[in-house]
């Protein structure tokens, strides 16, 4: 009798548990894939638990220089929604896209960007960069997209992506559409103190010259007014000449450089050499982070990466 009454009360809970766990989880989770991990950042703060976001390119590799593998074929095909920045930024997805156009997203279309162009192209008017034409003429020809991609490291284009992202999730998931709205609100109060903490931290080294690794950053150095960035090669996989170098050295002795910044995606042989010769400061930037990096917390790190290399002197 008594086991009659357990299995009973086995089959009781059973079932209870089985219905809260149904009522728990959503019902459907929709697949979102993200180019790279600021953009997946975004994504994940708008769309929370009601889709699972992939990444293609992880922390290890450089957008630059990344090649598309069989792998990631399978989850774009697989996708419900894709978010990418756009053809001037990851090269490597626009063939890959052509027969997706309806699902993917390219950010860099969304409204009220703001949008510069690359530097040290034709285009750029050497305003203020004396040494810019000596250096370009050994550079590669620019590319045919001339504006520059990175532009999520402005914060006001991150919300503008923010928008555009629950806009588009909220097509793909109208049920959701009040949450969609109250977490961009959220995003929103969060940035606006990202940016004014950001801007009190960086606003003693307005003046410090500095040497990037690769052009990336114009947008976050805009946003907060920090000297342009020199930048030590255009195109990232392409080593510099003999002749780049010495004029890489010539501008660190110049225009009083603070700081290297070396990238960890990027050999840097580059920056140990120019380093040692010149015996100036080397810090590490990284303009992607590691995909469980909030958006946030991507752009506090470039800032305590600025703060820590511009400081002082070593
Ligand atoms: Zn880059």
């Amino acid at each position: 009798m008594l086991s009659l009454f357990m299995r009973f009360l086995h089959l009781f809970l059973f079932s209870v548990s089985f219905i809260f766990i149904s009522f728990a989880s959503p019902v459907w989770a929709y697949k979102v894939v993200a180019s790279i991990p600021p953009v997946a950042s975004l994504v994940r703060a708008i769309a929370g638990e009601y889709g699972s976001v992939d990444i293609l390119v992880d922390h290890s590799t450089s957008p630059h220089m990344y090649a598309l593998k069989p792998s990631d074929l399978r989850k774009i095909g697989a996708a419900d929604i894709l978010f990418w920045i756009g053809p001037a930024y990851e090269a490597f997805l626009v063939k890959a896209l052509e027969n997706h156009a309806q699902k993917s997203v390219a950010l860099m279309k969304a409204p009220h960007l703001r949008l510069y162009p690359l530097r040290f192209s034709d285009e750029h008017d050497h305003a203020g960069c004396h040494d810019c034409a000596s250096i370009s003429s050994s550079l590669p020809s620019p590319s045919s997209l001339s504006l520059d991609g990175h532009i999520w490291l402005d914060p006001d284009n991150g919300m503008q992506m923010a928008q555009e992202i629950a806009a588009r999730l909220t097509i793909l998931d109208p049920d959701h559409r009040q949450d969609y709205e109250r977490r961009l609100q959220k995003l929103k109060e969060r940035l606006e103190y990202v940016k004014m903490e950001i801007q009190a931290t960086l606003q003693p080294y307005e003046n410090q010259g500095f040497l990037v690794f690769h052009d990336g950053y114009q947008y976050f150095e805009k946003a907060f007014h920090l000297k342009a960035g020199q930048a030590m090669t255009l195109i990232p996989d392409v080593a510099p000449s003999a002749k780049r170098l010495s004029a890489l050295k010539r501008l660190i002795q110049k225009r009083n450089v603070q700081c290297l910044f070396a990238e960890s995606q990027f050999p840097s042989r580059l920056v140990k050499m120019l380093s040692e010769e010149t015996k100036i400061k080397v810090g590490m930037l990284d303009p992607v982070g590691t995909p469980d990096l909030s958006y946030e917390d991507l752009l506090f790190s470039l800032m305590k990466s600025f703060s820590a290399c511009l400081k002082e002197k070593s």
